[in-house]
């Protein structure tokens, strides 16, 4: 079997960025302790999904939480890459927290567009999962939200068909499959008036086009089950695919009868472990 790297995979600019910052901030709190005890570095949320990563930061003492309010008054707590809605922001203002803010660049800009067109009175479209903690940070900047995630969908607005009086402001989740973005963009526009900004992030996009792309007969995709842009990696491939999140699930796969297996990476996944797979499917005999 040969084993082939896709380019790009890994790290996307928005993780590196998340990972800095809880780096620098668990080297600065915990060096130069208040009253001779290291300070707990909260973190709404898992900063990036991705097991390996979560297990490496909660070794060095960082706290995961689901909700604010099991985070200390005057604590440090650092918002995750997938961003929070502007609820959330004035809870850490009332609590007295102290906020590392690591919302990806890109995910800000979808926030911006869709205060944007809320406040101008268009009607608020997610395109996306609904659950996933950047859809849930997407869906507060806007007054009864639309979360959907194919067309037709039975959440949009129920308005005649043919009757484009009611504009609609379509945002989408950065990490969905790109086509059906497009796909779901195109139907909306169909049957109502729209303004659009939805489109995934560019690390998603070239990730997902390196996958099509791929020739061979099946698709090694490296990344944690919760991970929504290694999930879609997954779906746009064009060949028979496999999934693993740590090194013990990639030694359990079967890969009888591939001949050629490319490999590649959720933009959560780390290189080490990327690195460490290669190597053991590279000794592989099948
Ligand atoms: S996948 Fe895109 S939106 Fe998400 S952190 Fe990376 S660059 Fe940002």
């Amino acid at each position: 079997m040969t084993v082939e790297i896709l380019q790009p995979h890994g790290f996307c600019a928005g993780v590196e960025n998340a990972l800095r910052k809880a780096s620098r901030l668990l080297d600065a709190l915990q060096a130069s302790p208040a009253d001779g005890r290291p300070q707990t570095v909260y973190c709404l949320h898992e900063i990036v999904h991705n097991e390996l990563v979560i297990s490496k930061l909660r070794a060095r003492g960082m706290v995961f939480v689901d909700s604010l309010s099991q985070v200390p008054e005057f604590s440090t707590v650092m918002f995750s890459a997938h961003g929070v809605g502007p609820t959330v922001r004035a809870e850490a203002e009332n609590r007295n927290l102290r906020v590392v803010d690591a919302t990806c660049p890109f995910v800000e800009r979808v926030h911006r567009a869709a205060r944007d067109f809320a406040e101008r009175g268009l009607r608020v479209v997610v395109i996306g999962h609904a659950g996933h903690a950047e859809v849930r940070g997407l869906v507060g900047e806007a007054k009864n939200p639309v979360v959907v995630d194919r067309f037709p969908h039975p959440a949009l607005p129920a308005i005649p068909a043919g009757d484009k009086s009611a504009p609609l402001g379509v945002v989408s989740q950065t990490t969905m499959n790109a086509d059906d973005v497009d796909r779901i963009v195109q139907g909306i526009r169909r049957c109502y008036q729209v303004e659009s900004t939805a489109e995934v992030c560019r690390a998603t996009k070239e990730r997902q086009d390196a996958v099509k792309n791929f020739g061979g007969d099946a698709l090694l995709v490296l990344g944690s089950a919760n991970s929504s842009n290694t999930l879609r990696l997954c779906e746009v491939a064009r060949c028979r695919t496999f999934r693993a999140g740590t090194l013990e699930e990639v030694a359990r796969l079967d890969f009888s009868g591939v001949e050629r297996l490319g490999v590649t990476s959720g933009a959560s996944t780390p290189e080490d472990f990327f690195a460490a797979a290669v190597e053991l499917l590279r000794k592989r005999k099948e």
